[in-house]
């Protein structure tokens, strides 16, 4: 059985006072896994914070393990700091810093090398749905940004279409449905059906304490990934409940 994950992108937002919010995030966990992605300057505290009640992990790392990369965070530097997982391939990545999926497939590799568990997200456009083409996209962005040696305990895939992130628009049901067993069946055609089921698929794009349950019906969706709403314990913890 896949453990559900709620898993929180605090994306450029939270100072020392967000720590805080931790604290009830920690006592909410139950019986799925919860993980909670500060900005890097957070990391260290926040693992200290939590004592290992939730995970911690970052929002991007470098392909490389070390060297003269200004501004730039390895894998090991956060595993270092405290965090067990990092979020790779985020649609703003993608787009802010021009991140394709060979880059992506890179960081994933350098993020298991440093014994990280990478969430890869992977999502479409409203251009590219609206032209039909999301399980085409979707399909070309699991193969090239995941690297070969993929496993239940080392990835995580997070289905985000881009046009739901941040906007207050979800997909309906059945196409939520439709893309997570998509990259089920893609899984398991490439990985064996031991991997291929075993690798948590996450929905992220506007996900609320008002839509989780729904959401977290559907098949294969082992949980969400979530911006917005997973700032404050306020919102974040209706989640974590709806999946527990
Ligand atoms: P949102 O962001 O929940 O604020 O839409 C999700 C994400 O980008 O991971």
């Amino acid at each position: 059985m896949r453990r559900k994950l709620a898993a929180g992108n605090w994306k450029m937002n939270g100072t020392s006072d967000a720590l805080a919010e931790l604290d009830a995030m920690a006592q909410a966990s139950g019986g799925a896994e919860v993980l909670i992605c500060p900005p890097a300057t957070l990391i260290a505290r926040a693992a200290d914070r939590v004592r290992g009640a939730i995970a911690i992990g970052g929002q991007d790392c470098h392909a490389k393990a070390s060297g003269a990369h200004t501004g730039d965070l390895s894998a090991t530097m956060l595993k270092d700091a405290g965090a067990s997982h990092v979020i790779l391939g985020h649609s703003e990545r993608r787009s802010d810093h021009d991140e394709h999926d060979e880059d992506v497939r890179a960081k994933t590799q350098a993020a298991w090398d440093a014994g990280l568990v990478a969430i890869v997200c992977v999502g479409e456009t409203l251009t590219e749905r609206e032209a039909q083409n999301t399980l085409d996209i979707i399909g070309g962005q699991l193969a090239g940004s995941v690297p070969d040696s993929a496993t239940g305990h080392n990835l995580v895939v997070a289905y985000e279409p881009v046009w739901a992130i941040g906007t207050g628009k979800v997909p309906d049901t059945e196409q939520i449905g439709d893309v997570h067993d998509f990259i089920r069946a893609r899984l398991e055609r490439r990985f064996g059906a031991g991997v291929g089921r075993s690798v948590r698929i996450l929905y992220g794009g506007s996900v609320k304490a008002s839509n989780a349950a729904e959401i977290f019906d559907v098949s294969n969706v082992d949980g969400a990934l979530v911006g917005g709403a997973s700032l404050r314990a306020s919102d974040f913890v209706p989640i974590i409940d709806a999946l527990n």
